[in-house]
């Protein structure tokens, strides 16, 4: 019997990518003070949703350079097709490198939930908007930093 049988895809998903990140951080804190257990509870929502995040891009990562790799079709023999080929790789391209800042930052913003500096900017270091970071739960700066980083 294959190992893979008795795994769950699920397991196998966060092996790739980083098992170090199934561990729950013990004692969450903000500004150095330990965290309410509501709070707490509010934080390791956010961190799963994060790692679910951070499955599904993995996944979109592995389509994508499968995609460019062209596992299911063979790179075309014939000259024009050859060229359209290359013309969606370089798209394909774009979206592996969209893919990989984006599980760059979810992975910073796990990061800062383990190191207790999440919902903090990192520019001036005042609370971010809850509505902000439930849109973006992996916003590093508040809503004026990122304006100011904008412009
Ligand atoms: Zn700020």
């Amino acid at each position: 019997m294959h190992i893979m049988v008795i795994l769950p895809p699920i397991l196998f998903l966060m092996r790739r990518v980083d098992s170090g990140y199934r561990a729950k951080p013990e004692n969450l804190q903000l500004h150095g003070k330990n965290l309410s257990d509501e709070t707490v509870e509010e934080y390791e929502a956010v961190r799963n949703s994060l790692i679910a995040m951070l499955e599904e891009l993995d996944d979109r990562l592995t389509k994508i350079t499968d995609d460019v790799r062209h596992v299911e079709e063979p790179l075309s023999q014939d000259f024009a097709e050859q060229a359209v080929q290359t013309e969606n790789d370089e798209v394909l391209d774009h979206l592996g490198i969209a893919a990989r800042t984006e599980i760059e930052h979810v992975r910073q913003a796990i990061a800062r939930i383990d190191k207790g500096g999440y919902g903090l900017c990192e520019s001036c270091g005042e609370s971010i908007d809850k509505g902000r970071l439930k849109a973006l739960p992996f916003a590093r700066l508040c809503i004026k930093c990122a304006q100011a980083e904008e412009n």
